[in-house]
């Protein structure tokens, strides 16, 4: 068993919990429960929902560690109404304390958006900086490749059936890339005046797609979950080294039960 007190000091040494995105009025730390039990489990997410609550349940986990945040804006009521209440009512009842990271974790080194340009097989990868210093994404280089070549292969490595692109079909060297929900004009221009030659990012909305393509800028769209998924493996394997390293007896999963929200055929 360890405390999860403990086990709550490696994920605040790795992605600290002052450093989110400041305009965003971000939720991280512990968000139900208390750090004072001890576990010998925990189940790594990328959303706490009641199911995932109780797959952690029946596997004896104490302790859950979510990238989305259980609980992210102020709530009046927690009933079993909607998706919010229904989670901390199951992790209430089943004895489970919930830690939610969020853009600290798609932010820091090693974080969400290494990790995405990474797999894009990206070189000298820099952060892509707002005007407040915040290292929103990476920017990097790879061997020249046509857009929809580039678009093909993240769909296989990202195991993503739905990767888009708004615009023309050219040649990319230069990426730039936030993980999940970058489908913002702020963030495309950021990438923009970088000097990439796309940006990939979800999430992101027709009058972006209209704007990207009316200034010659091509997207690579997809979708959050995929995007985003992909990551808690590699948590999991993060946390175990560290807490191996401290002597931590606790062993860290990933949920099964997540699934992407959009689902269904693909129509030829
Ligand atoms: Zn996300």
């Amino acid at each position: 068993m360890s405390k999860i007190k403990d086990i709550l000091e490696i994920m605040r040494g790795f992605a600290p919990e002052d450093r989110t995105e400041p305009d965003f009025e971000d939720n991280v730390g512990l968000l139900v429960g208390s750090e004072k039990g001890e576990t010998d489990k925990v189940t790594v997410c990328l959303d706490c929902t009641a199911s995932v609550v109780e797959e952690a349940a029946k596997k004896g986990a104490g302790l859950i560690i979510s990238h989305h945040p259980v609980i992210f804006r102020a709530v009046k009521r927690i009933t079993d109404e909607d998706i919010t209440g229904r989670a901390v009512l199951a992790a209430a009842r089943n004895g489970i304390s919930v830690y939610s990271a969020h853009t600290n974790l798609d932010f820091c080194d090693g974080g969400l958006n290494d990790y995405c340009a990474f797999l894009m097989g990206l070189n000298n990868v820099r952060p892509l900086k707002t005007e407040n210093g915040i290292k929103i994404g990476r920017i990097g280089e790879r061997d020249a490749v046509k857009l929809s070549v580039f678009a093909a292969e993240l769909s296989k490595t990202f195991n993503d059936e739905r990767v888009g692109i708004a615009g023309e079909d050219v040649e990319v060297k230069s990426i730039a890339v936030v993980n999940g929900g970058g489908g913002d004009i702020e963030l495309t221009e950021l990438a923009r005046h970088a000097g990439a030659d796309c940006y990939v990012t979800a999430d992101v909305p027709h009058h972006v797609l209209m704007y990207a393509r009316d200034c010659g800028f091509p997207l690579v769209v997809m979708q959050h979950y995929t995007m985003e998924r992909i990551y808690i493996k590699k948590l999991v394997g993060i946390l175990t080294d560290e807490a191996n390293k401290r002597g931590l007896r606790v062993s860290f999963e990933a949920s099964e039960s997540e699934c992407c929200p959009i689902s269904g055929r693909i129509y030829d």
